[in-house]
């Protein structure tokens, strides 16, 4: 297992500087946690109106839950895990073609695993921190400023901060990053798919799933349903699409995409409604040569998404923000830490982003050949002694900081 980081050292320290996030999703408020914990006076800020349920499940393991072990909050997000035992794959008529063990993913990472919404575990961050960390919703930056050691960031509310350090945690399409980097497309490699999530309530069609996560793929398509709390139903859908363009309506793209695709997948889209409920996005990596400009950083998917194909972009988002935390309680000065961060963090990034490439033909097969050896591949591995055949999909995953 790759160890950047040895362990010990996060005694909390005093610090009297000002830093100012922009983002408080994953790693926004990780950092938040971290940076408040270590006396910095810590102000978020975030676009949205609030905390949010849309999105996915993820899978929650390697750095993302060595980071949560740390700031204590594991036993909350295994109150709020969903405890998935097997997700099953169907055909256009439901019938099972295969079945993806999860007890098996489990102890292949020796039981450090969670299914999580996004939502809660967002949810559980927020909770977790204290109330000196401001958090200013609705909100975003404007104009970017740097003068010697300060930064000065001019809000949309019309205000203006100073601040000791400018953390961009504003996700893939960082706002930051624009405003000190140039634009996204410099930074963007479209890995092809475009995905979709999004939550409804139908009491039939959650029986249908009868109390399990259930996936369907052909060959460029997959979708994926599973019950959540509160009697509602999540959904998830990827497929692959040449043209990066994001659609104007992304419901009708999905049913155009999706609609032949049988099973109980129309009456899914049925509830499909454009809008804040639905997230619906590129499926891309952001690639830079630096992260880091003077008193400006970035931290999450803002700098090294590493997209939903490597699995991992909460648990990273996570890792990051702990890593640059902790370069910058050890450093002498910011510029420093910041340096340090992201020489640490960034040949382990390299590594996620290229696992995640190379599990595409695995999670969105290109062709029947494909959807036919990944159904054999996943049956055959529940097979006494022919677990090792997912040795490869799960290898990629370890954590980037330990907890020795
Ligand atoms: C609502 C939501 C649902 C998601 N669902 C999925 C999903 O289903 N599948 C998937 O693969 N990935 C999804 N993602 C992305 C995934 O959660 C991230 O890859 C991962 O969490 C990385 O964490 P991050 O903190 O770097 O970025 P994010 O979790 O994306 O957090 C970035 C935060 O910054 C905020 N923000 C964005 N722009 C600005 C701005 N200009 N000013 C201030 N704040 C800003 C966002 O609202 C968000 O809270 C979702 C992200 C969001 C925000």
């Amino acid at each position: 297992m790759p160890n950047i980081e040895n362990g010990g050292g996060d005694q909390p320290q005093a610090n009297q500087q000002r830093v100012l996030i922009c983002g408080a999703g994953i790693a926004g408020l990780t950092l938040a946690w971290w940076l408040d914990r270590d006396g910095w006076d810590v102000t978020l800020i975030e676009k949205a109106a609030g905390l949010r349920e849309e999105g996915y499940m993820i899978d929650f393991l390697g750095s993302g839950y060595d980071v949560a072990k740390r700031m204590g909050i594991l036993p909350r997000l295994k109150e709020v895990e969903y405890p998935i035992a097997e997700i099953i794959d169907v055909d256009s008529n439901g019938n099972t073609v295969s079945t993806i063990d999860y007890e098996l993913f489990r102890r292949l990472k020796d039981g450090e695993l969670l299914s999580l919404m996004r939502g809660d575990l967002e949810r559980v961050l927020y909770e977790s921190l204290s109330d000196d960390v401001e958090i200013r919703y609705g909100l975003t930056v404007d104009e970017v400023g740097q003068n010697g050691r300060e930064v000065t960031v001019d809000l949309t509310d019309g205000t203006k901060e100073q601040v000791d350090l400018l953390v961009g945690a504003d996700g893939i399409h960082s706002r930051v990053r624009e405003l000190t980097f140039g634009e996204e497309e410099k930074y963007r490699r479209y890995l092809g798919y475009q995905t979709a999530a999004y939550i409804f309530e139908d009491d039939a069609f959650r029986r249908k799933l009868d109390g399990g996560f259930r996936d369907i793929t052909v060959e460029n398509r997959t979708a994926g349903f599973y019950p959540i709390r509160d009697g509602k139903v999540a959904t998830w859908f990827a497929h692959d699409a040449p043209d990066e363009k994001l659609p104007a309506a992304p419901c009708d793209e999905l049913r155009r995409t999706f609609g032949d695709i049988g099973w109980i997948v129309p009456d899914a889209l049925d509830h499909c409604s454009d809008g804040d409920s639905i997230y619906y996005d590129q499926v891309a990596q952001i690639e830079m040569d630096h992260w880091s400009r003077g008193r400006v950083t970035l931290v999450g998917d803002a700098c090294y998404a590493v997209s939903l194909l490597a699995g991992q972009g909460a648990s990273m988002a996570m890792g990051g923000a702990y890593v640059l935390a902790r370069k910058l309680r050890e450093a002498s000065v910011i510029e420093e830490g910041l340096a340090e961060y992201e020489a640490k963090m960034k040949p382990e990034i390299e590594k996620k982003q290229a696992y995640g490439r190379r599990t595409a033909s695995f999670l969105i097969p290109p062709t029947k050949w494909h959807v036919k050896m990944r159904d054999a591949v996943l049956n055959l591995s529940q097979l006494p002694g022919l677990y090792w055949l997912l040795r490869p999909v799960v290898a990629g995953t370890d954590s980037v900081i330990s907890t020795k």
